[in-house]
C-alpha cells in the first residue's frame, strides 16, 4: 500500500510537469501563430514582429532542450571524480561569458577533494548555478567558488553579489518553470535539485535581499 501511495505521488508530480510544460510551451506558440496571422494580412513593421517570432521559438527550444535533459535515464554513471578540476572546467567554461558583464569569476579551494559522483551531471549542476549567478549580475562585481571539506561532507559554494532572493520566495526557485527571467525556463534549479538528490546530497539556498545569494552544494565525501 505504501508503495502505492508513493507510485501516485510520482504521478501526480509527472501530471503537474506535463501540465505545466503544455502550458509553458502552448503560450510561445498562441503567440506565434498570432504574429504569423499578421504577416499573413501584410504588415508594415514585419521585422519588429520577427524579432518576437524568434524570440518565442527560442524559448520553445531551451525549454525542450531541458526537458530533454530530464528525460534522459539517470545514467547513474558514478566514480571516484576531483571536484576541482570539474570546477576548473566549468569555469574556463563560462568565464567568456562573465568578462562580457565585468564579472570575475573566483575559485577559493582548501583541499583537492575527491567525490564519487557521475562527472557530467555534477558539472550540469555547477553550470546551472554559476550561469544563474552571472545572470542575476548585470552590472559585474565578484562570484566567489568555494570548496572545502566539512566532516564527511564536500562543500561547494557559490556566492554571488546579485541583487539576492526575497525571503517569501526562496521555496520557490526548485519548482519547475519557477523563472523571472524573460527567457528563463525554470528549469535549471530544479534539476540540479534532482540530481544533488540522486547524489544523496542537498542543496541549500542562503540570500539577503540586496546583499547577493549564496548555493551551497553538500556532496557525501566517501
Ligand atoms: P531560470 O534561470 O531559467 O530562470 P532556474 O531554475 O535556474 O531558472 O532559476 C529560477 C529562478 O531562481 C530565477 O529565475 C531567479 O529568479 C532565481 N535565481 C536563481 N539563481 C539566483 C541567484 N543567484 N540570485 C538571485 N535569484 C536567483
Ligand atoms: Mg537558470
Amino acid at each position: 500500500a505504501e508503495e502505492m501511495l508513493i507510485r501516485s505521488e510520482k504521478m501526480s508530480i509527472a501530471g503537474q510537469l506535463a501540465a505545466g510544460i503544455a502550458h509553458e510551451i502552448r503560450n510561445p506558440l498562441t503567440s506565434l501563430k498570432g504574429f504569423v496571422q499578421l504577416l499573413q494580412g501584410g504588415v508594415d513593421s514585419k521585422s519588429e514582429y520577427y524579432k518576437i517570432m524568434i524570440d518565442e521559438i527560442d524559448k520553445i527550444n531551451s525549454i525542450t532542450s531541458e526537458l530533454l535533459f530530464i528525460s534522459k535515464p539517470m545514467t547513474d554513471d558514478k566514480n571516484d571524480e576531483n571536484i576541482y578540476e570539474m570546477l576548473s572546467d566549468v569555469m574556463t567554461l563560462l568565464r567568456t561569458q562573465a568578462n562580457l558583464y565585468d564579472i570575475d569569476l573566483i575559485l577559493e579551494v582548501d583541499d583537492e577533494l575527491i567525490v564519487h559522483c557521475d562527472r557530467s551531471q555534477i558539472k550540469q549542476v555547477f553550470i546551472n548555478l554559476i550561469k544563474n549567478a552571472i545572470e542575476e549580475m548585470t552590472d559585474g562585481g565578484k562570484i566567489h567558488v568555494l570548496m572545502k571539506k566539512i566532516d564527511n561532507e564536500c562543500l561547494i559554494a557559490i556566492q554571488d553579489e546579485g541583487p539576492g532572493i526575497p525571503r517569501h520566495l526562496i521555496h520557490k526557485l526548485k519548482e519547475p518553470f519557477f523563472t523571472t527571467k524573460k527567457n528563463g525556463t525554470g528549469l535549471g534549479l530544479m534539476i540540479s535539485n534532482q540530481i544533488i538528490d540522486n547524489h544523496k546530497g542537498r542543496l541549500e539556498i542562503e540570500s539577503e535581499n540586496g546583499k547577493g545569494s549564496r548555493f551551497c552544494i553538500y556532496l557525501p565525501y566517501r
